[in-house]
């Protein structure tokens, strides 16, 4: 038998989900000598032994890999045998600085039933966790991936979990973040505390795994207005954590395997009639954003509280989540009554991540930072800045775009701070410095100014061909396509807000086929908070009578300062201010969602539209005059938008795919019925099913163009 050793280099994700463990089992099982290391690019290996052997080792190191496990490459090299007969785990080493870091995995089962056996070692921990589960992207504080390196460095072994780590046969062999009631971290009052001011109606500050949340039982109408008051979050929904999602909404099976993946993101989801959840959890949508319990730490709140609880972002409306505990007393003081931490610091802040009918509405926790496809090689790393509300920022080399986790609205000091160090981080992680900067090309964005300000080659990406680019590139292509891309707002080349879009673009360039007429919003900002202005704009071009009050003394702003939109959004906002009389919205896309909700599943025919015709508003507006029943009216404008954009697509006849990307996407009802009018005539349609279809996108969608148009 003729001994050969051979050298792999694994890369991926293949650091913190029990990789080496596995090699090294893998090695015993084919009687092969050597060692397995992590170092900064990944895992590197040298097995030695039977040619056969070593054959089916190598086939083995990608298709039998760890759940958890991404394995994108496995280089071979032959070597010199040594005679080396036993196979052993080596200390890491800390050259090169890409290897990946893997998303944060919700609790496995096996770390479940030890949490609730009373006579195991880590009955009630709420730090339990091993190689399958647990904190990764939000402790890593460098690759490779060892314990010294992440927040848990603080926290030396105990004998028991030492144990526990170096013996190969145990399933915490390596498990970096392990720990237990004598050696890990420990809570800062006891979770019996936590529970009873919950019970009371209290709001608590729960330390979680890339932030705080803030908590109160959810079927406390009091304690859940009293969290609205405080956070200063008038209408946006809450969502509730629950072991009984069956209980408070209608899942169905694919719903439900959503909601218990590992990456256990906030499912968006009909509530059910009964649901004991109080009104004010999710005012006047009939969804309900629901997750399971991700951490240790939750299951036993859970557990003990016995009810569902709200769970929202720790910080005031749309700002950065707090993850720094003295700065989350600070931030938060006059919000919660108590709070529930511990001494694991975060190093990343990472957001719950939500997910609508299988498309992210924001991809965060549990995701990020896996990489995303890019379908040309950038040669040079990419930084690409975002937009600005629900913003992110995306980094890019090779064929991979890492994307930021959800950092809120960037138009605050404080969340440009938080945009600029966790950037910072996110660079340091993947070993990058920024050679190409992609920006959003409206000069007041935040994201836009820090890009203006880097020593590196600029490129400006117009806001709806970052959408439709996003989409393009998830997909793994490159165009050309017709692209139907509808938002509210987004800066266009000639200085108008654009954002009821047909273009034909591939990833490096595009073309404005059609576009909604443009419409002046009176007050600016004003005419998107209070939706009736921008219906009124409507009414009187067409020469209809408005029937608001404040009109007169509104119109003047005509003069002074009266922007142009083309967006979908402000359509959908005009027809909205008709039908429900709605003065003021307080979240973006709260008037679309009002309008899809009365819509329902209401059967109409669409208005006759000519996609960008003014008359659409005009027509509901004598439709709801003559006395039709309202629901029936915003059904007939939902099939009027999407028949009309099918229509503008047909016309063009060229080429034959049809993206559907911007934030209007998120609305089912539009989504599906332009998909089917859209198919129905023919054409293929690309919808988004990794990034959102909202501005949380544009970074990736911006990163896919820069790499396109620097080759
Ligand atoms: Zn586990
Ligand atoms: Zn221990
Ligand atoms: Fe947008």
């Amino acid at each position: 038998m003729a001994v050969e050793r051979r050298r792999f280099r694994v890369s991926g994700v293949v650091q913190g989900v029990g990789y080496r463990p596995f090699v090294y089992g893998l090695a015993r099982r084919h009687s092969l000598g050597g060692f397995v290391l992590n170092d900064g690019t990944g895992v590197v290996v040298e097995a030695e032994g039977d040619g056969r052997a070593l054959d089916a080792f190598a086939a083995g190191l990608r298709d039998e890999a760890p759940v958890l496990a991404r394995v994108e490459s496995v280089a071979a090299a032959p070597l010199a045998a040594l005679g080396e007969r036993a196979f052993s785990i080596l200390p890491s080493d800390a050259t090169g600085r890409t290897a990946l870091v893997p998303a944060d995995v919700a609790t496995c089962e096996d770390c479940l039933r030890e949490l609730f056996d009373p006579d195991d070692r880590r009955y009630r921990y709420p730090f339990v966790n091993c190689t399958q589960c647990g904190p990764r992207f939000t402790i890593v504080v460098d690759v490779p991936y060892d314990r010294p390196r992440t927040t848990m460095a603080g926290f030396p072994l105990c004998a028991e979990c030492r144990r526990e780590y170096e013996d190969p046969a145990d399933r915490r062999f390596h498990a970096e973040p392990i720990a237990c009631p004598v050696c890990g971290p420990r809570l800062s009052v006891p979770l019996e505390e936590g529970v009873a001011g919950l019970r009371a109606g209290a709001i608590v500050a729960v330390k979680g795994l890339g932030g705080y949340h803030l908590a109160c039982d959810a079927a406390d109408e009091d304690a859940v207005a009293r969290l609205r008051a405080r956070k200063h979050r008038e209408d946006k929904p809450f969502a509730v954590m629950t072991n009984d999602p069956a209980a408070l909404v209608e899942a169905d099976p694919g719903d439900d395997e959503l909601l218990r993946s590992r990456e256990r993101p906030i499912v968006l989801l009909r509530r059910r009639a009964d649901a004991p959840v109080a009104h004010s959890a999710a005012p006047g949508v009939p969804w309900l954003g629901v997750m399971l319990p991700y951490t240790p730490l939750h299951h036993l709140l859970l557990a003990d509280f016995g009810g569902a609880l709200v769970m929202t972002s720790g910080n005031r409306s749309d700002e950065p989540i707090a993850v720094d505990d003295d700065e989350a007393r600070e931030r938060l003081a006059g919000i919660a009554d108590l709070f529930l931490a511990h001494d694991r610091p975060i190093h990343r802040r990472c957001e719950d991540s939500v997910v609508r009918a299988a498309f992210p509405i924001r991809r965060s926790r549990g995701f990020v930072p896996g990489a995303l496809p890019l379908p040309v090689r950038a040669g040079r790393t990419i930084v690409a800045a975002g937009a600005e509300l629900k913003s992110t920022f995306c980094v890019a080399r090779g064929r991979q775009a890492f994307l930021s986790p959800h950092l809120g609205d960037l138009d605050t000091e404080l969340a440009y701070a938080a945009f600029r160090s966790d950037l910072e981080l996110y660079l340091a992680m993947l070993g990058a410095e920024p050679e190409v900067v992609a920006y959003d090309l409206h000069p007041e964005y935040l994201a836009t100014k820090w890009a203006l300000e880097q020593d590196a080659e600029l490129v400006g990406v117009q806001h709806h061909h970052a959408h439709a680019a996003a989409c393009l590139a998830e997909h793994g292509e490159t165009g050309p396509v017709l692209a139907l891309v509808f938002d509210g707002t987004g800066y266009g080349s000639d200085g108008t807000l654009w954002g009821g879009e047909l273009l034909r673009c591939d990833l490096a360039s595009f073309d404005r086929l059609a576009h909604l007429d443009p419409v002046p919003l009176p007050g600016g900002a004003a005419a998107i908070r209070e939706p009736w202005r921008v219906a009124a704009c409507f009414l009187e071009r067409a020469g209809v009578p408005v029937p608001f009050e404040r009109w007169p003394a509104v119109r003047e702003s005509l003069q002074v300062n009266a922007p142009l939109s083309s967006g979908m959004g402000r359509l959908f906002d005009a027809v909205d201010a008709l039908l429900c009389g709605r003065e003021e919205v307080t979240f973006e896309g709260q008037a679309a969602v009002e309008l899809e909700h009365l819509a329902g599943a209401v059967e109409a025919e669409p208005y006759a539209w000519r996609f960008g015709d003014p008359s659409l508003v005009t027509d509901c507006y004598s439709d709801l005059v003559a006395g039709r029943e309202r629901s029936e009216i915003a059904a007939a404008f939902h099939e009027a938008v999407a028949a009309g954009a099918a229509a503008v697509c047909a016309e063009v006849a060229e080429p034959r795919t049809v993206v559907l990307s911007g934030g209007s996407f998120q609305n089912l009802r539009l989504l599906e019925s332009t998909r089917r009018r859209v198919e129905r005539l023919g054409f293929r349609v690309l919808a988004h099913r990794l990034v959102p279809p909202n501005d949380g996108g544009i970074s990736y969608g911006q990163a896919a163009v820069a790499a396109a148009s620097t080759r």
